[in-house]
């Protein structure tokens, strides 16, 4: 049969066991421990021979669930759903790096990316390489043979930088390194990360994915496109569990070790997440364009970026990498901070809130609020205007969203 389309793909993946029942929907195993039968199956599980959920912060039925239907509808090699998108990060660095080896990361990150790349991960030996990722000399000029990843975002936030990724692979794959992709801007019906060369997609399914700000989670994504022995910390993983070696290591040493996993009721709302996350998607993307259109319209808007829209200077990279829809967040300048402030608290349907992707559109001066303990050179070297707001652009109906926005400019 013809491969199915993402929604039709997500409403159907079957369940790793059939329901007793007949369930239409995944239950909610709302358990820690699972028995076993016999003396006999919990000694061969516990050797490895017989595969069955044991407790429930190694693995559990829903959560399995959730990682199955992810795992489908990225056509990826295996998953692993964990607590948090800092969880999938952190876990992701901690299983192919050690103390006394690097990574090569993006400048423009997620703010609790760079801190942990900054504060925490040097605590543990392990050095994060900050470079300008447009440019494939600098990168390869910090490769060394203690590198073990290049790690990017695929849209920055808030400046909607679209990473070059082929270039960024090309890369990674010439020096036999991992690439790591933060991809929770790009969901997975617009972004297909192993097809372009990314071997590790990690996500923080808190935004898009959980359906509309419900529930806080991440997911690691293994595409089962890199060669896990050539990595040193993954070797003797892959003797034992082969091409499972990366998930094996962060199942059976990262998290059981540490913690961090993925509990069942957030599964179970995540499910629900992926169900519907086309149809919304869609819906915030009309939504941006139509927003677009009004804000290069209106002369009170000094200047809007998304690179969705034809006149954006990213809009290539947009249509190359995402078909089009490069995330729905939007940001647009008005001429001051003070009349940023002065629109925000005029709003009545737009919500003052820092998240991405809630089903509510949300609006935040980055300059005053993520960015406060920057100084000005930093931030201009972030691209943080003062006049700069950022726009998560939700479902609401567009012409109530334009109304707002028409009578808070005044
Ligand atoms: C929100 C976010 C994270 C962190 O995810 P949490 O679920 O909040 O831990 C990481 N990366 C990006 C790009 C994000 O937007």
């Amino acid at each position: 049969m013809k491969k199915t389309g993402f929604t039709t793909t997500s409403l159907n993946v079957a369940y790793a066991k059939p329901d007793p029942h007949n369930s239409l929907q995944m239950p909610l195993y709302e358990t820690v421990a699972f028995e076993f039968d016999s003396a006999e199956k919990m000694e061969a599980n516990f050797k490895g021979e017989y595969i069955a959920h044991v407790y429930s912060r190694t693995s559990s039925p829903t959560v399995e669930y959730f990682e199955l239907k992810l795992k489908a509808l990225t056509g990826s090699y295996a998953v692993l759903a964990v607590s948090s998108g800092m969880a999938a990060i952190a876990g992701s660095i901690l299983a192919i790096a050690k103390s006394g080896e690097n990574i090569i990361s993006g400048n423009r990150l997620f703010g609790h990316t760079y801190a942990l790349f900054q504060d925490t991960l040097p605590g543990l030996g392990i050095e994060a390489r900050f470079s300008d990722l447009t440019d494939a000399s600098e990168i390869e000029n910090l490769i060394d043979t203690k590198t073990r990843a290049i790690y990017f975002e695929t849209v920055t936030n808030p400046q909607l930088e679209i990473a070059d990724i082929e270039m960024l692979s090309a890369v990674a794959k010439k020096h036999d390194i991992i690439l790591i992709a933060d991809s929770t801007m790009t969901p997975p019906n617009v972004f297909c990360a192993g097809k372009l060369g990314v071997n590790i997609e990690v996500v923080s399914t808190t935004k898009y994915i959980s359906g509309g700000a419900t529930s806080f989670g991440g997911a690691i994504i293994d595409h089962g496109n890199f060669d896990w022995t050539i990595n040193p910390n993954l070797s003797k993983y892959y003797d034992k569990f082969g091409k499972n070696a990366f998930i094996a290591k962060l199942r059976k040493n990262i998290y059981r070790n540490t913690g961090g996993s993925m509990t069942p009721q957030t599964a179970k709302m995540m499910i629900q997440g992926l169900d519907i996350l086309e149809l919304r998607v869609e819906k915030c993307y009309k939504n941006c364009m139509a927003l677009g259109a009004f804000f290069e319209s209106n002369p009170k808007i000094i200047r809007v970026d998304y690179p969705g829209i034809k006149a954006d200077l990213r809009f290539q990279l947009s249509e190359k990498y995402f078909n089009g829809i490069p995330g729905t967040i939007m940001t647009f300048d008005l001429e001051s901070k003070e009349a940023c402030f002065d629109f925000m608290d005029k709003l009545k349907i737009i919500r003052r809130a820092t998240n991405l992707n809630d089903n509510k559109t949300l609006i935040i001066h980055p300059h005053s609020t993520i960015y406060a303990e920057f100084n000005e050179v930093e931030r201009k070297t972030a691209g943080i205007r003062d006049a700069m707001m950022r726009l998560s652009v939700g479902i609401e109906n567009v012409e109530d969203l334009i109304c707002d926005i028409e009578q808070a400019l005044g």
